[in-house]
């Protein structure tokens, strides 16, 4: 099965980003969205105003939108492979089985360019 993976942007696989690797990267995301001011975070979290600004550019930019419809896409795969095996596992005879794998694929085929977006 394909593994689908959240794009977590150049600079975190570099290792270079101060705050993606920080131990409270969440606590920090969450300030940065509520838009506490830099210097305030900064100071809390002992870290440059300049590393928390290019994060919140550079890492911050794939809106929570777009990180929700990733999960969705993923879990909707990981759902309709299930619904596949548990088909196949069935006593259903084959034609019924054909049946249930059109409309699955049809589903996932259908939700997957729902879900989308053309970035
Ligand atoms: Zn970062």
């Amino acid at each position: 099965m394909r593994k689908f993976r959240i794009d977590t942007g150049e600079s975190l696989k570099s290792g270079q980003c101060a705050v993606c690797f920080h131990k409270q990267r969440r606590e920090i995301n969450e300030a940065l969205r509520a838009k506490v001011f830099l210097r305030v975070v900064a100071e809390q979290y002992g870290m440059s105003e300049a590393a928390l600004s290019r994060h919140r550019k550079n890492h911050m930019s794939m809106s929570t939108n777009q990180q929700i419809l990733e999960r969705l896409r993923e879990k909707l795969l990981v759902v309709c492979a299930a619904a596949e095996a548990r088909v196949i596992d069935s006593d259903e005879p084959d034609d019924t089985v054909d049946k249930v794998f059109e409309l699955i694929d049809d589903f996932r085929q259908e939700a997957i360019q729902a879900l989308t977006l053309p970035w």
